[in-house]
């Protein structure tokens, strides 16, 4: 077991099968990181680990969302397990699920867990842990030096490397670590840099073959808002711009539908392993995009029916407005989106809050 910080250590399985099995000494949380949230895990691993638990409460994603943005988390998805552990029950482990593996969502998980590292810093002290401890408990005490010390992903993992030069999260991790640090040390779900990756994470999993389930659209614009479900557009006094189909003007896409791009920059700023910081081409930035990428949304039932590509089509009107790709589309700046739903400029209207206003007045 290794010292990070006052109240705060890392170790392997190893440490924490001894923390969990005595009475923890001066340990009073431990936070779990293994493919399994289970306890069994533990005993799996070796057959004379015996540890008694006593669950207090499971939290799935549908439950830890936060405002009306989406995870990229299915709702069934198990964020985390809190149980009481040890002889006495004297501990508190949280368990979260979570693989080694560089198309891990890393990001979905990090509240709950940076928060409950707080809590047991306040409380005792806490052990976080995986089973080698150089990736996985690596990565999650990166982002927590990073939100508390606000310190740069480099710098934060310098610092922990100062305690012990085996970490090494994995490639895929340090990407999303570096977007912890884009969004502010917070994770924005409503961010375009949120957007983009919760795209990446849903076509690997439709790469992969799993089902898409309707959780994966975000609500119809078009439509009125379900109740209770989008707390946008109650605070939306301040009209924001509104994309509608040319022919018969059913709005199609919202401002926070978008998912952004810098226009000329190649598909380098997709790419878990390539990109690179900063933005090379910025002699592209005056090229106008031709089109806009969006988020998938409710009324493209084309995209529902699982197809690799197809056409986007009003949902009123039938009139063609764009076309989806799940393995990307290059923009006419010569950005490629990867996976890509996209409305061509020209089939759409756009109306900004300026000219929405004049559109009121006439
Ligand atoms: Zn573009
Ligand atoms: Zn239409």
């Amino acid at each position: 077991m290794l010292f990070v910080r006052d109240r705060l250590f890392f170790g392997s399985i190893t440490d924490a099968a001894v923390v969990l099995q005595n009475d923890g000494g001066e340990i009073s949380h431990v936070l779990s990181l293994l493919s399994s949230a289970s306890i069994s895990f533990f005993s799996d691993w070796r057959s004379d680990v015996s540890i008694p638990t006593q669950e207090v409460r499971k939290v799935f994603a549908r439950e830890a969302g936060h405002g009306s943005a989406k995870s990229s988390l299915s709702p069934e998805k198990l964020i985390y397990a809190l149980e009481l552990a040890g002889p006495g029950f004297k501990l508190l482990r949280m368990a979260v699920p979570l693989r080694d593996t560089e198309e891990e969502n890393l990001l979905d998980y990090l509240d709950a867990c940076l928060d409950f590292i707080d809590q047991g810093r306040k409380e005792g002290a806490i052990l976080v842990h995986c089973f080698a401890g150089v990736s996985r408990s690596a990565a999650i005490i990166t982002a927590y030096l990073m939100r508390t010390e606000q310190r740069s992903q480099e710098d934060a993992l310098e610092s922990l490397r100062q305690c012990h030069e085996h970490v090494c999260p994995n490639d895929g991790f340090l990407e999303q670590l570096k977007l912890f640090e884009e969004m502010g040390f917070k994770v924005d779900t409503s961010s375009s840099l949120y957007k983009r990756f919760r795209l990446k994470v849903l076509g690997h999993s439709y790469k992969l073959g799993e089902k898409l389930d309707s959780s994966i659209f975000e609500a119809d614009p078009g439509l009125p808002a379900e109740a209770g479900s989008s707390s946008d557009s109650a605070e939306g006094s301040q009209p924001k711009t509104v994309y509608r189909c040319k022919k018969c003007r059913r709005i199609v896409a919202l401002h926070e539908n978008v998912v952004g791009h810098t226009p000329g920059e190649g598909e380098a700023c997709f790419e878990w392993h390539k990109r690179k910081s900063g933005n090379p081409f910025k002699r592209f930035d005056e090229v106008e995009c031709s089109s806009i990428f969006i988020e998938p949304l409710r009324w493209m039932t084309t995209v529902e029916a699982g197809a690799l590509e197809g056409k986007l089509s009003c949902i009123h009107c039938d009139a063609r407005l764009g076309y989806f790709n799940w393995s990307g589309i290059q923009c006419s700046c010569g950005s490629w989106i990867t996976p890509a739903f996209q409305l061509h400029k020209s089939k759409v209207d756009i109306s900004t809050p300026r000219s929405s206003r004049l559109h009121i007045k006439q």
